[in-house]
């Protein structure tokens, strides 16, 4: 989000271990260096409250279209994800829905009402960092992209820092749901 922009780079990361890159693809640096933006935003969204899940839109020629975080509480909204935010931000952008040459970066697995808002915007590319077993609607618990209802193909990759996706979602539900 806009008003995020100033603060960036200035997360604290402390209580996070961000393993050293496994290998050094240029693809997957790439990959890597967006899903980083995406947990930093998602860190902001959690220290206000929020669940901490984060998510980027990235065009064709690999420039930030859009980025948000879930503000599911900040705005009474129960579909204010990350990825609704973010999608509707990057088609505002662009002055169209269908974001078929775009990446959207997200910290966890999209849920059944994000898969499908993926599906309907055409989605170049998802990428997505920890699985989601109890909502998950990309592979977890259901496939909306290669379901019956789906009519569009969805490129997925996940697990990009998984371990630190995941691990920021464990604190957070430590700290704020016992
Ligand atoms: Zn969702």
């Amino acid at each position: 989000m806009p008003e995020r922009e100033d603060e960036k780079g200035e997360i604290e990361f402390g209580h996070l271990e961000i393993p050293p890159p496994p290998i050094q693809d240029k693809a997957y640096l790439t990959h890597r260096r967006w899903m980083m933006r995406a947990l930093e935003l998602a860190e902001f969204a959690g220290k206000s409250g929020e669940v901490p899940v984060g998510a980027v839109v990235v065009g064709p020629d690999n420039t930030l279209l859009a980025e948000a975080a879930n503000r599911r509480e900040s705005d009474h909204d129960p579909a204010a994800h990350a990825e609704i935010l973010a999608l509707r931000a990057a088609g505002r952008i662009l002055n169209r829905w269908r974001l078929h040459d775009c990446t959207l970066y997200v910290t966890l697995e999209p849920c059944p009402m994000c898969a499908g808002a993926i599906i309907q915007a055409r989605l170049g590319l998802l990428v997505y960092g920890a699985d989601d077993p109890k909502t998950g609607a990309i592979r977890s618990v259901l496939n909306l992209p290669d379901g019956a209802a789906s009519n569009h193909r969805l490129p997925v990759l996940g697990g990009i820092l998984e371990s630190v996706c995941r691990q920021q979602l464990q604190a957070w539900f430590r700290r704020y749901r016992r």
